[in-house]
């Protein structure tokens, strides 16, 4: 299992913008990767919460890929 493939290429697969085997690649390798399934969901409720804070306070936030690229860039400084 690559999840470290997997989680480069899930916001992209979470926006449906991934090619085909990209695509066949991230939904086989979730099916038997709790880890990055879970890592979706977060990544479902983090762009959710994000969507319902713009519309209620009118504040522009970074798009879903800054977010998510400096959700990556905080993990690797955590680690
Ligand atoms: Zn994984």
């Amino acid at each position: 299992m690559d999840c470290a493939k997997s989680l480069e290429l899930l916001s992209e697969y979470h926006a449906n913008s991934l090619e085909e085997t990209e695509n066949v690649f991230v939904r086989t390798h979730l099916t038997g990767c709790t880890t990055c399934h879970v890592v979706l969901e977060e990544l479902n409720m983090i762009l959710q919460a994000t969507l319902i804070l713009r519309e209620a306070d009118g504040i522009s936030y970074p798009d879903e890929s800054a977010l998510w690229q400096r959700m990556n860039l905080s993990k690797k400084g955590a680690h």
